[in-house]
């Protein structure tokens, strides 16, 4: 059975095309720069790739390429969108309303534009593509999976702020967290790996991407996790700032004369290891810039390093000790530099680092601690098109 994977961003549109029997992918690829000028699709089916320039005023017209695509004499990967049983959605914010994937029917997306004030950049995105592709496949089931679903197990003892809490009651102002589908398979897999019992163990995941968060996994529930309301808080990252005393937003406006929409705008998108380095959002360009003396680069990585070590300890304490820590996405799967420096600052908890076997993993699962290491730390690539898959056939099936 194959279920197609659908991820919509704001100007972007990536697809995956899985066959659920064999978890193999059989087509994929992106639409970028929807709406605007110079929109291209880039799309692989084996192995065979091809990069056209084709308008996309829309996200209709850009999924309509994708099927035009998927079933290409020459660069398709089936014959007719038959071969397609169920879609499978990427959904980023589902608020306190849903806690599993859920068959995308109109209560569903009208809940989900309730949520949009929880994520005004994201959520739009992800209906308006659901909608698109829900007109152009009418028959076809589709299913929503939340990034925030994995993290409904979080207590109120650490998803609560500290603000009023009429704040919560009126709008539902709380930590939810992001990234869940990769943290969820990530720690699966990490159990798996190392042959822990997933129901009693205790697995620190850290999703390191453009995007990055850290999630404190217990006994297979998350119980915290470092991004918030929104993707902003928690580590620093490529080019979003993290945690920071809310009086800079205050501070900034008055200083530059900008509106609060403008600050954020700048916390989001220039901020980060970006905005440390003034150079880059791309930890490659990073580590290049600093072997060449580039002092700002050199503290970018720091910063980066630092604030990922300071939660992983803190998760040690809301765990009451850890079993492993996982390494995935981007930075965590590639960057052997910044995965040494963060294990430098764990010395405490009698961590060591596997030099060699650090240095030799890229891209691939593997324990990069020493044998008599105290915690087992490893690299384990996440892959959540394929829990949307799983979630998305798993749902579909029952019907
Ligand atoms: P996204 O959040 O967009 O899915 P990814 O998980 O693909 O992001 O991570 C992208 C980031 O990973 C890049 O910006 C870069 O910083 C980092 N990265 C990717 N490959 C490497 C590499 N070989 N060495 C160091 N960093 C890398």
């Amino acid at each position: 059975m194959n279920i197609l994977v659908i991820n919509c961003g704001s100007s972007s549109l990536k697809y995956q095309l899985i066959n659920i029997n064999s978890e193999e992918v059989l087509a994929q690829g992106i639409c970028d720069r929807i709406y605007l000028e110079g929109s291209i699709l880039k799309h692989k089916a084996k192995d065979k790739k091809i990069e056209k320039q084709v308008p996309m005023p829309d996200h209709k017209s850009a999924i309509g390429y994708v099927f035009e695509i998927l079933t290409d004499g020459e660069y398709g990967a089936i014959k007719s969108l038959d071969e397609i049983k169920a879609i499978g959605h990427r959904a980023v914010h589902g608020g306190e309303y849903f806690r599993s994937s859920v068959l995308a029917d109109d209560n569903v997306i009208e809940t989900m534009r309730e949520c949009s004030d929880l994520a005004p950049l994201h959520n739009p995105a992800n209906i308006t593509g659901l909608i698109a592709c829900k007109e152009l496949m009418p028959d076809t089931p589709m299913v929503c999976v939340f990034d925030t679903a994995f993290h409904a197990t979080i207590e109120p003892v650490a998803y609560l702020y500290a603000t009023p809490y009429e704040w919560y009651e009126k709008y539902k102002v709380r930590k939810y967290g992001f990234h869940g589908t990769s943290h969820y398979y990530v720690s699966r897999k990490t159990a798996e790996f190392l042959g822990l019992d997933i129901n009693n163990s205790k697995i620190i995941t850290c999703h390191l991407g453009n995007g990055s968060s850290i999630c404190a996994v217990k006994n297979g529930k998350s119980i915290d996790t470092s991004m918030g309301l929104s993707p902003l808080e928690g580590i620093a990252m490529g080019t979003r700032s993290g945690d920071l005393d809310p009086a800079v937003l205050q501070h900034i406006a008055k200083k530059e004369n900008l509106n609060i929409d403008e600050v954020l705008n700048i916390l989001n998108k220039k901020s980060g290891v970006l905005g440390i380095s003034k150079l880059s959002s791309d930890f490659r360009d990073l580590l290049k810039a600093e072997n060449e003396g580039n002092e700002l680069a050199k503290i970018a990585r720091r910063v980066f390093a630092y604030r990922v070590a300071k939660y992983i300890g803190s998760y040690v304490v809301a765990m009451n000790g850890v079993d492993a820590i996982a390494f995935c996405a981007g930075i965590g799967e590639n960057a052997v530099y910044i995965r040494g420096m963060i294990v430098e600052h764990l010395e405490f908890l009698g961590v060591k680092l596997d030099k060699d076997i650090n240095i030799n993993t890229i891209g691939k699962a593997a324990i990069i601690s020493t044998q008599d290491s105290k915690v087992k730390i490893c690299v384990m690539p996440t892959n959540e098109e394929l829990v949307i898959a799983q979630d998305t056939f798993n749902i579909v099936s029952k019907l």
